[in-house]
């Protein structure tokens, strides 16, 4: 058997071009994504710029704020206050990873939920475990099931094996894919003989940041393999599974680089343009700093 490839770079195209048709019909308005960006890490940086090129394709409005890398927690947190009262503004996402001294989680959860469209915050984690469908789902875990779903299989009852367990990745992609019916499992770094345990799986997901970890001996004949890892070998991307080993015995496999990744992009902008769409009919709603907060809100 030899796989067949799940094109990401081909989907998300096409889900970006069905969403640009949408956003034109609304010609004197667009959505706007608010992308902060702490310090000058290189990574980040190419991150953001391809998040601004395809929004602009899209004709999503990008505002990137760049702030130094010595800047307070107060003065982010008032940052994003400023955001979420900007009705101008309808999706905030905070490009990770922060410099030390900052603390991630306050900053994130400071968010607005309405705007929340990276999915990070307690409340749409929340509306996730509840599978409602008013939850704004993490972009990569999005992707991932937009992605099991363009090829038609049907979800229920499979075994889905999610490596990893980030806030932004592992955890919501089990909750997801329990939301679809599969039965999870969920394996981390003390896992035990992870092997026995992917080798009993109909679907893989990994994203645990290890190069070529997952070899076909780790997977049973025709398992569906979704590779969210992005890591660098000798100089080259790849991603957490050995693609040209398991490709021969898997259905279906995703490639790194041209798998998840162009599917996280697009499912950020879905995100963002269903966030504009729910604050045009409803004007924010959510405040997210507690009974105490002195918001305009
Ligand atoms: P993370 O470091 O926050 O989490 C990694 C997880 O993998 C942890 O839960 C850890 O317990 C687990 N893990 C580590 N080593 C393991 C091992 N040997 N066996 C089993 N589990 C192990 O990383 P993250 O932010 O979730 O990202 C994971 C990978 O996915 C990275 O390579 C990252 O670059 C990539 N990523 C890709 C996209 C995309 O759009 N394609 C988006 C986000 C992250």
């Amino acid at each position: 058997m030899t796989a067949q490839i799940i094109d990401g770079k081909f989907l998300a195209q096409k889900i970006c071009s069905e969403l640009k048709q949408k956003i034109s019909a609304f010609n004197d308005n667009s959505p706007c994504l608010a992308v902060i960006l702490v310090g000058d890490d290189e990574a980040s940086r190419i991150y953001v710029r391809n998040k601004q090129k395809k929004a602009a394709e899209v004709g999503i409005n990008c505002r990137v704020i760049e702030l130094s890398s010595s800047i307070g927690e107060n003065a982010l947190l008032s940052t994003i206050n400023e955001l979420n009262n900007d009705p101008d503004v309808h999706g905030i996402i905070v490009q990770l990873p922060l410099p030390e001294h900052l603390d991630k989680q306050k900053i994130i959860f400071s968010i607005s939920p309405d705007k929340d469209v990276d999915g990070f915050t307690p409340y749409n984690n929340g509306l996730l475990s509840y599978n409602h469908h008013d939850a704004f789902i993490s972009a990569t875990p999005k992707g991932v099931l937009a992605m099991l779903q363009s090829i038609g299989i049907d979800l229920r009852g499979k075994h889905a094996v999610v490596i990893g367990r980030s806030q932004i990745v592992g955890r919501p992609m089990g909750k997801l894919l329990l939301n679809h019916d599969c039965t999870v499992t969920i394996t981390h770094s003390h896992t035990v003989n992870l092997p026995s345990i992917t080798q009993t799986a109909d679907i893989i997901v990994s994203a645990c940041g290890q190069p070529q970890m997952i070899k076909s001996s780790w997977i049973k004949d025709g398992a569906i393999i979704i590779d969210v890892g992005i890591n660098r070998l000798n100089g080259h991307l790849c991603g957490d599974i050995d693609f040209e080993d398991v490709k021969s015995k898997a259905s279906y496999i995703t490639p790194v680089p041209g798998g998840v990744g162009p599917m996280t992009v697009a499912m950020l902008l879905a995100n963002t343009f269903e966030a504009f769409l729910r604050q045009k009919d409803h004007p924010q709603h959510h405040c997210c700093h507690g009974h105490d907060c002195h918001c305009s809100k």
